[in-house]
């Protein structure tokens, strides 16, 4: 068998999560937008709602709607871009929460669904998503006589505790929110959970800490994969490897071609420096990713090996980021369908 074999722990995965509410003392909600950042919602959901979490965020209503369906009817789905044209139905049919970023979303809203559940988001300096503050000052009143179910802003720069911009927008957020008696609040994510308890609130918001990867360090790695190899040969002093001839051999070299490649998410940029496991000995990848296949070299490694592991004990996704200059978020998202998915369950 040539397909490579992705083991997804939710065991792991279910810890990483209480872990952070246990660090933040608050209650913690759930991101699982982009298929639970590339993991698989359905199996994800409802393993963190058997753990405890209660409210979920997606970032659009398709994905809310593919929530509710394998979550049932209990947990609160909140969904970060607000309430667009055409949503009205999905929202009102899976019961889904719209975090409202605008006074023109504000208002479908109240004409769409009048009385359905809602959160405001709001802009504290990142320019993305959410009300301006003088949207707000204009709306204010008029959302909390709803009984909003969240007031929420988001960290531009939260990754970097010593940033200037995150006491800044934590200062928004008070000057926003302050006083505010009947909505909870909610402003951090994986990183704002670690910049301590002035940023928690009424609720925190982890997301990459969750599924194992940077800020949050002390997170339990939750992903493995290992790939077949489909073929060794040994390679001559001047013979290259791979498209473009990139890579020359100056000694005798065994070269292990797997079964994995930029189609599945293990991205070209990341060949020059990326590693594989075979056990305990560390083998380079040789030449160009090509779309289903990589070249590896195994000279080091006794016998011939099965599989050849990419991610795992050894190297997480953000050590893959890293060779190929991105961060952990999108080396999980990037991770194709074609892999076989095991779940260890929690
Ligand atoms: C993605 C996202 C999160 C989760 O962020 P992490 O950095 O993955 O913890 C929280 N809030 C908002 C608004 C987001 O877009």
């Amino acid at each position: 068998m040539a397909q490579a074999q992705l083991t997804i722990d939710l065991s792991a995965l279910c810890t990483n999560w209480r872990n952070l509410q246990n660090l933040a003392q608050t209650e913690a909600g759930a991101v699982v937008k982009a298929d639970a950042y590339g993991l698989g919602i359905e199996q994800v959901g409802p393993a963190l709602a058997e753990a405890g979490a209660r409210r979920f965020f997606v970032a659009i209503a398709e994905e809310g709607a593919a929530l509710r369906r394998v979550l049932g009817s209990g947990p609160e789905i909140f969904v970060f871009g607000g309430h667009m044209a055409g949503d009205t139905a999905l929202m009102r049919d899976a019961r889904l929460t719209p975090l409202i970023n605008s006074i023109d979303q504000m208002l479908r809203h109240v004409e769409g669904l009048p009385g359905h559940p809602f959160g405001v988001q709001l802009d504290t300096g990142m320019n993305r998503l959410g009300m301006e503050p003088s949207e707000w000052s204009a709306l204010r009143d008029i959302a909390l006589a709803q009984k909003p179910s969240l007031l929420m802003s988001h960290l531009a720069c939260a990754d970097e505790p010593d940033h200037a911009m995150n006491e800044h927008q934590l200062n928004v957020f008070r000057q926003l929110t302050d006083g505010i008696e009947d909505a909870p609040r909610s402003l951090a994510a994986t990183g704002g959970t670690l910049l301590g308890a002035g940023y928690h609130f009424d609720m925190i918001r982890p997301g990459i800490g969750v599924y194992g990867g940077l800020p949050y360090l002390d997170a339990l790695p939750v992903v493995s994969l290992h790939i077949p190899v489909i073929q060794t040969r040994m390679v001559e002093p001047g013979e290259s490897v791979g498209y473009g001839n990139s890579w020359v051999a100056r000694t005798p070299t065994r070269v292990a071609t797997i079964a994995a490649g930029y189609a599945d998410g293990l991205l070209r940029a990341m060949g020059p420096k990326a590693i594989l496991w075979a056990d305990g000995t560390r083998c380079k990848v040789l030449g160009r990713v090509s779309m289903d296949l990589i070249g590896v070299d195994v000279t080091q490694v006794d016998g011939d090996p099965e599989y050849l592991e990419l991610l795992g004990r050894h190297q997480s996704v953000d050590t893959l980021a890293d060779w190929a200059g991105t961060i952990g978020y999108e080396i999980l998202t990037s991770l194709g369908a074609r892999y076989a998915r095991t779940y260890v369950q929690a």
